[in-house]
């Protein structure tokens, strides 16, 4: 592979792809006995090799449970643990690390808020705003609790690029609207919302938002401060991280009103049979043994995107996007779903007559990894009409050369399907 053309100049450096793919050690797997070209990011990223790295030296050099032991390794444990606390809040600029909480994704993140906060504040009559292109776990929490407390939900439509139609919130927002829950960037689309007007309308209601950022948080620089969200969650493993461990951020106001999601150890001060109280923030919302080693891991795999610099690793996603939008020009059967003017690194689309499924395994033959489904976003299928799309998604160690082979991918099957 030809170094100058995988390296793109960035504001700040030259970035270097190849160097980058060398700590990915998946990258160099092979199936069905060609080079894997994982174009499967959106679902789940490949690991850092000091991530991996780290997850074998807190088992095999610190593995104890933390907070409540007296001795060295359960010390050193916790230390890591609130050491990877720490590196997630400058991440995101919150301004205090109690308004960090390890949860286990995005998914538990948000049904968190909508049990804590949507059970103690939602009544009937009550309005919950998401809209048209969330992912599932940003709309079943919000039905679940609506339900129970006999509130509705109401949803914001997109228009036919798969952008908001903010017209359309302004008209739904009113004195009823309890709570807005909003995808920062769509996992089916690529769209990038305009969370931060979205925040402010909704601040002028008094009405706190929640930034659905999973697919946002590993190719934006996020500051929560500065968009001034109520909640914000991700999971650490879209960004380079393990499985099983993500993070619900929220101010403290809110946090601190909130009642416990779930009971149990660590997120209490006191017990009596008569009487518990709680724990301060943020161990209020992390009861029992938390995923010790995964938050280790997710704070190494913070590292190493800020040492590559999520700025350049946008810059270079971009231009990955771009070359693949162009390049799917030459089939001309085939349609892209989700043209939105601000996008992540997500191509999905859709071939005349071929089924996304078979789409994805005849590629899988040639070692492309893309994902293909409703991509638990139904309602965006059904917005479309359609069942499914063929999703492409692009990370940091993607190559323009993974590009074409995908690109000639799909040329044979439209072969294969005359
Ligand atoms: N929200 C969005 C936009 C997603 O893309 C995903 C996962 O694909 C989720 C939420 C759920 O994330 P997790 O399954 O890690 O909890």
């Amino acid at each position: 592979m030809n170094k100058a053309e995988t390296s793109v100049t960035t504001n700040s450096s030259v970035y270097d792809v190849e160097k980058i793919r060398s700590d990915f050690p998946i990258l160099q797997t092979k199936v069905h006995g060609k080079p894997l070209v994982y174009l499967d990011n959106a679902a789940t990223s490949q690991k850092p090799v000091s991530v991996i790295r780290k997850a074998e030296e807190y088992y095999s050099k610190m593995n104890s449970n933390i907070h409540r032991g007296v001795h060295a390794l359960s010390q050193v444990s916790t230390e890591a643990y609130e050491g990877a606390r720490i590196k997630i809040k400058k991440f995101i600029n919150a301004l205090g690390k109690n308004e960090i909480i390890f949860t286990r994704g995005t998914t538990e993140s948000i049904n968190l808020v909508a049990q804590s906060y949507g059970r103690a504040n939602f009544n009937e009559g009550d309005e919950v705003i998401i809209s048209e292109m969330e992912h599932h776990s940003n709309i079943v929490p919000w039905q679940m609790i609506c339900e129970e407390k006999g509130a509705k939900l109401k949803i914001i439509p997109i228009n036919d690029n798969g952008e908001i139609i903010f017209e359309e919130y302004e008209k739904l927002i009113n004195e009823k609207t309890k709570f807005v829950s909003i995808v920062y960037a769509s996992n089916s689309l690529g769209t990038v919302n305009p969370v931060k007007q979205i925040i402010d309308l909704a601040h002028q209601y008094n009405i706190p938002v929640l930034v659905d950022a999973a697919q946002a948080v590993n190719h934006l620089p996020i500051d929560v401060q500065d968009l001034h969200c109520d909640f914000l969650a991700f999971s650490g493993h879209k960004i380079y991280g393990p499985t099983g461990i993500g993070v619900l951020y929220g101010k403290v106001n809110l946090l601190d009103k909130m009642p416990p999601y779930q009971g149990g150890g660590d997120m209490i001060s006191t017990v009596t049979f008569e009487k518990t109280t709680y724990n301060e923030l943020p161990h209020k919302f992390e009861a029992g043994t938390p995923n010790i080693g995964g938050a280790i891991g997710l704070g190494e795999a913070i590292d190493y995107v800020q040492k590559i610099g999520i700025e350049n690793i946008a810059a270079h996603e971009k231009e990955l996007l771009d070359y693949a939008t162009e390049a799917v020009t030459e089939i001309p059967s085939l349609k892209i779903i989700g043209t939105a003017k601000d996008k992540v690194s997500v191509l999905s689309f859709v071939l005349d007559d071929i089924h996304p499924h078979d789409i994805g395994t005849m590629l899988d033959f040639e070692g492309v990894a893309i994902r293909t489904g409703h991509h638990c976003t139904q309602p965006v299928m059904d917005r479309f009409g359609i069942p499914a799309t063929s999703r492409a998604s692009f990370a940091m160690y993607n190559t323009k050369e993974e590009i074409d082979i995908l690109i000639k991918g799909l040329k044979k099957i439209i072969e294969v399907f005359g």
